[in-house]
């Protein structure tokens, strides 16, 4: 085999996603930075980020970062670290405005402000009601970010590999020299040797069967990472989004309920009254999937089936709001104007037209609150003292800072791309000015081009899609909206039996090197199999309900005993092992949830 092409720069970031590219803006500005990404930039999953990115601006009513930081805190069920939530919500603020003077085409007030809505869990702290935080192009907003960095990283002379799957990273003991990455286009293999290293690559919900994630969505970066010995944090945690389309689990953004858009089960009835009686359809995902699912259980689902309309149809809003004494319309213009990507979505997959009907709607795997830990400047840490190893970074939805804790309130993922892209892209420029390229070892890509041999010449018995889709089901069965000590232990179980059947009985059929995708799939697949495997084992450790992880045999949160993060480490003989960190308080002491 040819050997592997060496690059060098000051710094690589792998993935060109909202936080890759916000990173590699800030870094480009004191490195020589190359973005590595598996997709052509502009197709990364923040692209089809629909309503909005969090900070409170107070451009429509009263709001304040604290309160922003309260709700933040009370959504992750107490699990976020709580500096690093106002590290969040106070950067929020001059980050969006960054962003607009970017040139980003936030949709406008008649003042000529940037519009904010509602969105699910963002409150006036004073009056628990609905306050506009989420700043917002159309449904558009990740789209509108995606381009607008994309553009200020090509006026800086960011270098791009279009194309290229990073495989590997180059760790000797604890320094960091670089990545492998294989070209898509013609199965070479390249080093990109360096001084410091970020994982911007995004998160993993093709675990689950029912999914809003994008099919490029499988966690390499995590799974790298527990690969060379980091441990990935609170991976129990992953959170599903109430209002995915039925059965294509293609996401109808909170902000459709955000503009007035309410729940309706088969009896007609508007649930989430039952079980959020203030705040309703706008309660945070975890609370509003659980009640889907409980109402399907209790057989009120649409036709004896397993979902639940999302009904924004002008008549029956009109009517739900009258009822509440609220006089907020939303008519044919309005859905036109503010929601055009879901009326076209609904209207293209389902052939419903949400101004006339109401939408079949289930919740779908979408959101990473767990993964690569780091802190609050994006540095990867390797235990529970916090100890960072140099010049590896992460951030976006593969890193876990903590701001989301056990459950991530709405738009506040894409505020973290931007904020703490930027604060890791801003570190690691510093970091490499004074860190020396260290020599690559001979043996830096042997690994990799080994693994990849292998599935090359793979001739078992079983197709990577078989597993796939056993790994899909389990997943959505045993690790799924309510879990149970007896499922997710058989998960593990049956989840180390899936990668065991991987390693020794798998065929790749397409045996080229011109973009196999079929192979790079297969590799892929390992990476969901091993993360499925270290979310059942911590999930199947916490013996309390906290946030997205809820037990039908621990119904409680309990801080007494669970009050902290989970680490799970890979072990040589291929074991998982846990520990755990105490979480970082503050100014919010837990409080029980009140709906
Ligand atoms: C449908 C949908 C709607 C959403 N709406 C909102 C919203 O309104 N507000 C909000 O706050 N959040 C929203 N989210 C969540 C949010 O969009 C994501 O969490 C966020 O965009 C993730 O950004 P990222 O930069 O971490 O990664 P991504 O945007 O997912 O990008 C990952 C990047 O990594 C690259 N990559 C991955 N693996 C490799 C590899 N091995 N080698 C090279 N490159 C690699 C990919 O090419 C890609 O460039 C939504 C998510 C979905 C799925």
């Amino acid at each position: 085999m040819a050997k592997p092409k060496v690059h060098t720069f000051d710094a690589v970031i792998v993935g060109a996603g909202g936080a890759g590219l916000m990173a590699a803006l800030y870094a480009s500005k004191g490195a020589n930075v190359a973005v590595i990404s598996k997709l052509y930039p502009t197709r990364s999953h923040t692209g089809a980020a629909q309503g909005g990115i969090g900070a409170s601006l107070g451009n429509v009513n009263e709001d304040h970062w604290n309160w922003h930081a309260y709700d933040t805190v009370k959504g992750s069920d107490y699990l976020a670290d709580q500096d690093a939530v106002d590290v969040l919500c106070k950067d929020a603020v001059e980050v969006v405005i960054e962003l607009e003077h970017m040139g980003l085409p936030f949709d406008r007030l008649d003042n000529g402000r940037i519009s904010q809505r509602r969105f699910g869990g963002h409150t006036d702290n004073n009056t628990n009601k609905p306050v506009e935080r989420a700043c917002h192009a159309a449904d558009r907003t990740g789209h509108m970010i995606l381009q607008t960095l994309y553009q200020q990283c090509l006026k800086n002379s960011v270098n791009f590999f279009d194309e290229y799957q990073v495989v590997d990273i180059i760790r000797v003991g604890d320094t960091i020299r670089g990545v492998v990455a294989v070209n898509v286009a013609d199965g070479e293999f390249h080093i990109f040797h360096s001084k410091g290293v970020m994982f911007a690559s995004g998160g993993w919900g093709r675990c689950w069967q029912v999914t809003s994630n994008a099919h490029s969505l499988t966690g390499d970066g995590a799974a790298i990472c527990l690969r060379n010995g980091i441990p990935l944090q609170d991976m129990e945690f992953f959170q599903f989004h109430p209002t995915g389309i039925f059965k294509l689990g293609i996401l109808i953004t909170e902000g459709v309920r955000g503009e007035g858009g309410v729940l309706i089960n088969s009896e007609g009835e508007r649930f989430m009254k039952r079980y959020a009686p203030t705040i309703k359809d706008l309660a945070s995902r975890d609370v509003v999937s659980r009640a889907i699912f409980l109402e399907v259980k209790a057989g009120r689902g649409i036709n004896g089936k397993n979902y639940v309309h999302l009904d924004v149809t002008p008549p029956t809003v009109n009517h739900y709001y009258e009822e509440d004494g609220e006089d907020r319309r939303i008519d044919e213009a309005y859905v036109q104007a503010k929601l055009p990507d879901i009326a076209d979505f609904t209207r293209t997959y389902l052939g419903v037209d949400p101004v006339k009907e109401p939408m079949p709607v289930q919740p779908t795997a979408h959101y990473a609150m767990g993964g690569i830990p780091t802190d609050v400047d994006g540095r990867v840490l390797l235990d529970a003292l916090k100890t960072p190893l140099p010049g590896l970074y992460a951030a976006g939805e593969t890193a876990c800072v903590s701001v989301h804790g056990a459950n991530r309130l709405g738009t506040n993922s894409l505020t973290d791309l931007v904020v703490f892209g930027r604060r890791s892209g801003k570190h690691m420029a510093e970091y490499v000015k004074s860190a020396e390229l260290l020599p690559l070892p001979d043996d830096a890509a042997d690994q990799a081009m080994a693994d990849f041999e292998m599935l090359r010449k793979s001739n078992g018995s079983t197709k990577p899609y078989q597993l796939r889709e056993a790994m899909q089901e389990l997943m959505t069965e045993k690790v799924g909206v309510f879990r149970v000590q007896e499922n997710m232990d058989e998960a593990v179980d049956e989840l180390r039996d899936l990668i065991q059947r991987w390693e020794t009985d798998l065929i790749v059929e397409d045996k080229g090197k011109i973009f196999n995708t079929d192979l790079l799939e297969a590799w892929e697949l390992r990476n969901l199999l091993y993360l499925a495997r270290v979310t059942a084992r911590s999930a199947a450790e916490r013996k309390e309900s906290r946030g997205g992880h809820a037990r039908d045999d621990f119904k409680e949160r309990n801080d007494t005993d669970w009050l902290k993060h989970t680490l799970c480490y890979l072990q040589d003989d291929d074991e998982l092992e846990l520990d755990y960190k105490p979480v970082t308080l503050g100014r919010f002491e837990p409080k029980a949830r009140v709906y």
